[in-house]
């Protein structure tokens, strides 16, 4: 039987902000349990919240990045629960009247992003506060509340049941992403939960039009468990209907050591929250005013971006162009640090070497990023540093496979040297005076009549070997293409 697999997201993004939703508390991460919770993260009586300005500035960056509806008013409104970590017994959210509505997202899934995208359907997003945290080891048996977390902003990114496949909602969760990292709305850090995925996953058959129950995995902070909770739940949900059972609506837990999910309560309603609108809280209004100076302050959105690079004008938006091919800038755009990076680059050594100055960031500079694990910001090698190699490959002073060991030189030293000190202490710079290479030619030559006699009977493998052995002699340092020009030259003229 064909089944269909049909996923829909709601992503948890932290807000980038200093303090929290409702209150003046910090929201540092790691700090001392209970050191950054004042009284109205307590929920001490007496207490009203204070909505933070900051945060509606990054919800509607939010909101404009991806065309949607900025709502005005909206509506804050109590989730009613209880549970330890959630002192108030309410979680303030939006329920009918959300901040955000509507919008889409271009996601492509295809390999190397040569294909045509697909347009994924955002529902809602709203504002909301984190609850606290439970504590479980070191207390000799008992467990313990952190409030550190409780009131801490966060933006509820909801969206349509329009993914058809793992791959689909993971492509769907990397965008969402890079882009709230992109606009600076959210460090996006996933192992500090500052971006979390609920999955939620049903089954149907092909070609049915209604949607099968969907199952909600919780709490998801890793791509690859969003991938195989999705996939496992997938062929859980397929094995259940073929054998003639159905689904019962549940929320479940993925667990990453043994690759299931497992129910963690069966699925509550929105009526068993008593949704109702914050007393406390008034209706939040938001000027178009506001909205257009929010609108002026945000950076180039990264689908613009991307399209910039691969465009072949000289100019998009007045800014430059870099007719890179898709993949070049699909990397590129992975992250704003690194689109920010290469455009250093390119702006020292001109645009006619953008595709160089691509493969160096995408390539060199990744590679080593990635072994120490370190952020591009971070990267012992400026882009100005990068431009001074690079212009040495271009001007012939080093060959581009010398370059790469230049480059890791620069990358390991305490105060990385700049390229040309390390070209020359190491004297690498490249033999390009053709006597001095004319000679080590005729040398070669005149010690391996063989292969010389090989290459006069067409062997063209002979007349690889004889630029191997002058560059052997050379230590690698001899430019190439001379070294092919002058061999032969030199050759022809013995035959
Ligand atoms: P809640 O989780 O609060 O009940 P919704 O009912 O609005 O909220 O749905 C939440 C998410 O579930 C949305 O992302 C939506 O796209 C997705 N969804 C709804 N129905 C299905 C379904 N049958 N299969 C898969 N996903 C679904
Ligand atoms: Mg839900």
């Amino acid at each position: 039987m064909q089944w269909e697999v049909v996923v829909g997201l709601e992503i948890h993004t932290q807000l980038l902000t200093q303090s929290k939703l409702f209150s003046g508390a910090s929201i540092t991460f790691g700090s001392a349990p209970n050191s950054q919770a004042c009284a109205v993260d307590l929920a001490l009586p007496g207490v009203l919240p204070v909505l933070n300005r900051g945060v509606v500035e990054l919800a509607v960056k939010f909101g404009l990045s991806i065309d949607a509806r900025i709502n005005s008013p909206s509506i804050f409104a109590r989730k009613n629960y209880f549970y330890p970590d959630l002192p108030k017994g309410y979680q303030i959210s939006q329920f009918e009247l959300p901040i955000i509505e509507g919008g889409q997202i271009n996601i492509q899934t295809g390999k190397n992003n040569e294909e045509d995208g697909k347009l994924i359907n955002i529902t809602r997003a709203h504002l909301e506060e984190d609850a606290g945290k439970s504590l479980h080891e070191d207390f000799h048996g008992m467990t313990g509340i952190d409030l550190n977390r409780a009131g801490t902003p966060l933006l509820e990114i909801v969206s349509e049941p329009d993914m058809r496949s793992s791959a689909e909602a993971v492509a769907f969760a990397k965008k969402i992403h890079t882009l709230v990292r992109w606009l600076g709305i959210s460090d996006g850090n996933m192992e500090e939960g500052s971006f979390r995925c609920d999955a939620n996953v049903s089954v149907r058959r092909l070609g049915d039009d209604k949607l099968g129950t969907r199952r909600e995995i919780k709490n998801l902070n890793s791509f690859r468990y969003l991938q195989q909770a999705i996939e496992y739940e997938a062929e859980f949900q397929k094995y259940i209907l073929e054998s003639g059972g159905e689904i019962k609506q549940a929320t479940v837990l993925f667990d990453s050591d043994k690759r299931e999910t497992h129910v963690m309560r069966t699925k509550e309603d929105a009526h068993d929250y008593r949704y109702f609108p914050d007393p406390d809280l008034l209706p939040l209004i938001i000027s178009p005013d506001w909205i257009e100076e929010i609108r002026k302050s945000m950076v180039e959105p990264p689908d613009l971006c991307f399209s910039r690079f691969i465009d072949s004008k000289i100019y998009s938006n007045g800014k430059p162009t870099y007719a890179l091919s898709k993949y070049d800038a699909s990397m590129l755009t992975a992250d704003i640090d690194i689109a920010n990076y290469f455009e250093k680059v390119v702006e020292i050594i001109g645009r006619k070497e953008a595709k160089l100055c691509a493969n160096w960031v995408i390539g060199e500079v990744a590679a080593l990023l990635n072994q120490d694990n370190k952020n591009i910001t971070a990267s012992p090698v400026s882009p100005q540093q990068l431009a001074e190699l690079i212009l040495r490959i271009c001007d012939g002073t080093i060959s581009g496979k010398t370059a790469k060991d230049v480059f890791s030189a620069m990358w390991d030293e305490e105060n990385c040297a700049s390229a040309d000190e390390i070209i020359k202490i190491k004297g690498l710079k490249q033999i390009s005076n053709s006597d001095e290479i004319t000679k080590l030619v005729d040398m070669v030559i005149i010690d391996n009549p063989q292969q010389v006699a090989d290459f006069c009977r067409g062997k063209e493998k002979a007349f690889n070997s004889l630029v191997g052995q002058v560059m052997k002699a050379t230590k690698g340092k001899a430019n190439p293409s001379q070294v092919n020009d002058i061999l032969k030259e030199r050759l022809n003229k013995n035959s």
